[in-house]
């Protein structure tokens, strides 16, 4: 249950979904460190956390190096007094065909979405209280490959097995663990595909569907954290309606 002293910790909380489940964990009480590297860009949805009476702190790191990661942890659990819930939520997706791929790429990816959390995680671990929670925002890349998203699906399938292998470590601990896998959502994700083609064709794709909004996901991550301690959502899929 999100208590008016829990403390979240939401990475990628500069834009897009991160963004909103900052918002949304505020508004159930939780007050949130905001974890990111745009740093005026986390100043600003601080702004909106505050606004609903709860606090913010900004705490600007790339999850991709592990002392900003460490640091990043420790300066939760000091200035806000605890750690409840952590959202591994940043990620970066960037699309290219095997054949065509910059391997950097591929390094980048692993290591911000998959290595990242599982430093994160590993941090949080032993400062996450009673009732702890760690929400990882994986993706239907997650569960099913398709062209283009090799890469980026190897991370995404690399989350989910993590996740599940610290279920069940951790479940006699009293850890809950939730996998949160959206479908198509608007938000500055696509932005980053390196490969122009690959980017027209994903931004046609969602101009041709009611995709989600980052309040759709949010929702689900408030949900998954806002259950009863003996309640532990382990997964959730969620697409837009008109996603074959
Ligand atoms: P956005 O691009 O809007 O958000 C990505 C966030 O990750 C930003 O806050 C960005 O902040 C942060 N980020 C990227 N690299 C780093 C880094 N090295 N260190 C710290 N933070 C970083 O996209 P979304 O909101 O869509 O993405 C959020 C998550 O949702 C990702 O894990 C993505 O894979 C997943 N997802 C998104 C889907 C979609 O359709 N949009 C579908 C399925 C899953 P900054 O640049 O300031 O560091």
């Amino acid at each position: 249950m999100i208590e008016d002293d829990s403390v979240a910790l939401v990475t990628g909380a500069s834009s897009g979904i991160g963004a909103e489940t900052a918002v949304q964990l505020a508004e159930a009480g939780a007050d949130v460190a905001l974890a990111a590297r745009r740093e005026g860009r986390l100043r600003e949805v601080a702004d909106r956390v505050e606004a609903t009476g709860s606090e913010a702190l900004v705490v600007p790191a790339d999850v991709s190096e592990r002392d900003e990661v460490v640091r990043m942890v420790a300066d939760t659990v000091d200035e806000l007094g605890g750690l409840d819930v952590l959202v591994n939520n940043a990620g970066v997706m960037l699309l290219e065909a095997v054949a065509d791929a910059d391997p950097s790429n591929w390094r980048t990816m692993i290591e911000v979405n998959l290595i990242g959390l599982m430093n994160a995680t590993k941090e949080a671990l032993p400062h996450l209280r009673e009732g702890g929670h760690v929400i990882n925002v994986s993706s239907v890349a997650g569960r099913v490959a398709g062209e283009t998203s090799s890469g980026y699906s190897a991370t995404k399938f690399g989350v989910n097995a993590f996740t599940e292998g610290l279920r069940q470590e951790e479940a006699d601990n009293g850890l809950r663990t939730t996998l949160i896998e959206p479908g198509f959502v608007e938000t500055e994700l696509a932005d980053h595909i390196p490969d122009e083609d690959i980017q027209d064709h994903t931004e046609e794709m969602l101009a041709e569907m009611d995709v989600l909004q980052p309040a759709d996901i949010a929702r689900a991550i408030v949900y998954a954290t806002d259950q009863p301690e003996h309640v532990s959502v382990n997964e959730l899929m969620v697409r837009p309606t008109g996603q074959g």
